[in-house]
């Protein structure tokens, strides 16, 4: 089971970005075999894995899990996160969401608003958007560079590339500390954007999701597909690889977000842990007090 899994991921996770190219990952189900039906049994199926590994992870309280998300607007980062939660204790899990940063963010390092969101020990971590903004929005707009308060002799051409070394040696710090990392991208095609922008239009229920500004950014769709290109081809390793997830299509979308983080958490070995001989002494006698309490009343 656990092979065919990661057999059958293979083509989406990327441990080694020097030939990375995006042209060479569908935006639709091109390499994932399984009909509809199929898709959705299996979804189903690693919901029930994936809490099966929390508990585990919580109960063991050692390592930490953290889930990147990152997309272009309406690729449906929201309903990914929702379901890789939906099923698991919402103890042992904790999102954010990070937006344009505030005046206080940008009064200190690119990296520390998201540190402080790290997740705890024994949980899972996801972040909708994360410091990779640092290199998609802000390169895409370098106006928002300005706004970060560098010293100028700092911002030289060579930023980005900097940026990609920060983030990659911060990363493999976390790895060291017992952090299993996994980075989604949602890799939606622009005609598959402008339906859902449309249908967000055109359905009541549905126009509170749109915003000009998303519009607005489809307009620099090429420039951002350089820069997540370019992102993928520094920062893919193998201990924080970047999972490239087709998400012309939802469920198929979800099923491979789900089955990537089964699969790194089933290679961390998780446990629940081991009692003692001194701690099951310890729950016998407990049981012993507990049994020969007297019967209360009802
Ligand atoms: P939704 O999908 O619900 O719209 P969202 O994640 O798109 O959620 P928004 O409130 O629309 O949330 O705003 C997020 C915006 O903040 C995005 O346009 C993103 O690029 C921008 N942003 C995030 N991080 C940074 C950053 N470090 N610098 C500049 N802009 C950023
Ligand atoms: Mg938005």
């Amino acid at each position: 089971m656990a092979e065919n899994l990661k057999s059958r991921l293979a083509p989406f996770i990327v441990t080694k970005g020097k030939n990375f190219k995006l042209k060479d990952h569908p935006t639709a189900r091109e390499n994932w075999k399984a009909s509809k039906k199929e898709t959705k049994k299996l979804l189903q199926k690693g919901t029930e894995l994936l809490r099966d590994q929390q508990e585990k992870l919580y109960a063991q309280d050692q390592r930490g899990v953290l889930l990147i998300f990152q997309a272009m607007d309406a690729a449906g980062k929201d309903g990914a996160i929702k379901h890789v939660m939906s099923g698991i204790n919402p103890q042992g899990c904790q999102v954010y969401s990070f937006k344009s940063p505030s005046p206080e963010e940008l009064d200190h390092d690119f990296l520390w608003r998201t540190t402080k969101a790290l997740p705890e020990r024994g949980r899972i971590g996801i972040f909708n958007r994360s410091y990779y903004e640092e290199v998609l929005v802000v390169r895409v707009h370098p106006e928002y560079l300005q706004k970060q308060k560098l010293p100028p002799e700092l911002v030289t051409k060579d930023i980005w590339k900097d940026r990609f070394e920060e983030i990659n040696a911060f990363e493999r710090y976390l790895a060291r500390n017992g952090y299993v990392i996994r980075k989604f991208f949602l890799n939606v095609s622009k005609k598959e954007q402008k339906r859902r922008f449309l249908e967000r239009l055109e359905q009541e229920e549905k126009n509170w999701k749109f915003s000009l500004a998303d519009a607005k950014e489809r307009g620099f769709w090429e420039k951002y597909m350089e820069a997540y290109e370019d992102m993928i081809q520094h920062t893919a390793t193998p201990h924080a690889p970047w999972v490239v997830v087709p998400a012309d299509d939802k469920p198929l979308a979800r099923l491979i977000v789900a089955a990537a983080v089964v699969d790194a958490m089933q290679d961390m070995k998780l446990a629940f842990p081991k009692v003692s001989e001194a701690q099951k002494a310890e729950l016998a006698a407990a049981r012993k007090a507990l049994e020969s309490e007297k019967k209360e009343k009802k």
